[in-house]
């Protein structure tokens, strides 16, 4: 018999400018107890960095073809294994770790082991990957890494592994845990029922890489995941679809099931779920914690500029209440500087946050994502700040930085403004109070706001060097 094919799948970490391991403050000017905080708050920060594991790893860990073992190499947490022989080395690549992904897979392969590239990079600009690897796998490689799996065990590896189609999730393919270390993360209970996005807002990707068409998951198949995921670890679940309640009959048969388990759960969703009575009260019963809304923009103009076209903004604050009203936290993330905002913006947002009470505020600066319809726009209309050719410029980050010009706000008064609401929104007073109020996971809501509170401060840091840069 050959001997074992061993596979070895890469995640990196991304490279955020607000990377959570710098002070808010200058360690020599503070008191002993504001350096115990911060201290305090920088593990809080990197543990939520490094909170969950990479599932599309997981999902392809799962694959199992005879005489191939896969495991999983997380570098947020780990060195790569040099000391160990690899057949194989399959690195996914985002935009924010392109560069690292690249310096890596030139390494490896100077080293003689191959190396196969796939993920969100991959997909969109396949192109500029293939000088770094052996094997390029873009688009969604559910079948397609069976297929490499199996030419690697023959002794075939092929250049280019692209699917005609978007796999049919229809089909059981179980996830297992077997290559983590359960320990590193904040939970391993990750499950997604489905991909694809309906809608196609123009500074989003999913629609690019997932397509338009909602593909689900068998309802059978997640219900058995999610009992056997219970079974091996028992903490929170999070269902990590960018709307959990984008096909409401589905959603409803599902969390009907689950509600038995009396699992805990937090996901994302869409606002329209205020207005979906009977699904809202099953997520309820079935433990949901908090939902993440994104709320991206409450100026009708902005979410017409930018094709954010579900739900219109007069019945945001209503859907709100109702949802919280039901006993779930939200999360709302606003876009700030979107095509129709206005120096007004900021008031309107700080107007709605108070009426609505959101008890996690997650306000981002526009992040013009390399393949997004957006940044296209923005290239054309000369409205980028750095080379549009850049990789590293235009990862996706926490929102530290100007990536482009906003269109009706001069870009001095827009830092100006965009720090003066982050700094009324992040309080430690107002993390304490939207803890408290918060209709259910109050310690998570008050961790979150406590993190933002630092986050935003580093924010507004960055954006003022910023600024003195592009003054001098
Ligand atoms: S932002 Fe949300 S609703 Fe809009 S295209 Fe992306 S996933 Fe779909």
């Amino acid at each position: 018999m050959p001997p074992t094919k061993k596979v070895l799948l890469v995640f990196l970490p991304s490279e955020s400018g607000v990377d959570g391991a710098r002070s808010l403050y200058s360690e020599k000017e503070i008191t002993p107890l504001l350096k115990w905080f911060n201290r305090s708050l920088r593990t809080i920060i990197k543990q939520s960095q490094f909170a969950i594991p990479p599932l599309s790893l997981m999902i392809l860990s799962s694959l199992e073809v005879p005489g191939v073992e896969q495991s999983i190499c997380d570098m947020r947490f780990e060195e790569f294994p040099y000391n160990e022989k690899w057949d194989l080395v399959g690195i996914s690549v985002q935009t924010g770790m392109a560069k690292n992904a690249f310096a890596l897979a030139d390494k490896l392969r100077c080293a003689g082991i191959p190396v196969a590239l796939g993920g969100a990079h991959v997909t969109l600009f396949a192109e500029s990957c293939s000088p770094h690897a052996d094997v390029l796998v873009p688009g969604e490689a559910d079948d397609l890494w069976k297929e490499v799996l199996t030419d690697l065990a023959a002794g075939m590896l092929k250049p280019l592994y692209r699917a005609e189609t978007f796999p049919d999730l229809g089909r059981s393919r179980p996830v297992s845990k077997t290559s983590l270390i359960k320990s590193r993360y904040f939970t391993t209970n990750l499950i997604q029922t489905g991909r694809g996005c309906q809608y196609s807002c123009d500074f989003c990707n999913v629609h690019l890489l997932n397509g338009h068409t909602l593909r689900r998951r068998a309802i059978a198949d997640v219900f058995s995941e999610v009992a056997r995921f219970q079974k091996e670890d028992s903490r929170i679940f999070f269902f990590v679809d960018d709307s959990i309640n984008a096909d409401p009959a589905y959603a409803l048969e599902l969390f009907r099931k689950l509600t038995p388990l009396k699992i805990r759960w937090f996901g994302q969703a869409t606002t329209t779920l205020g207005q979906q009575h009977e699904l809202l009260e099953t997520f309820a019963n079935s433990g949901c914690q908090a939902l993440l809304v994104g709320i991206e923009s409450i100026e009708a103009k902005s979410r017409s500029a930018h094709k954010k076209n579900q739900n219109r903004a007069g019945e945001l604050v209503r859907a709100i209440t109702t949802i919280r009203e039901a006993g779930i936290s939200l999360y709302g993330s606003f876009i700030y500087g979107l095509d129709g905002d206005t120096i007004d913006t900021p008031a309107a947002i700080l107007d709605f946050i108070t009426e609505t009470k959101l008890d996690v505020p997650g306000i981002n600066i526009l992040r013009p994502t390399p393949g997004t319809q957006v940044f296209e726009r923005l290239r054309e209309e000369g409205r980028l700040l750095f080379d549009p050719l850049d990789i590293t410029a235009y990862r996706y980050s926490f929102g530290q930085e100007m990536l482009y010009l906003p269109k009706n706000i001069p870009l001095d008064a827009f830092i100006e403004s965009y720090s003066a609401m982050t700094r009324k929104v992040f309080t430690m007073k107002n993390s304490v109070i939207r803890g408290l109020s918060s209709p259910r996971a109050k310690s998570a809501v008050l961790l979150f706001n406590l993190f933002y509170t630092h986050l935003y401060g580093l924010s507004r840091q960055d954006l003022q060097h910023q600024r003195e840069k592009s003054r001098a």
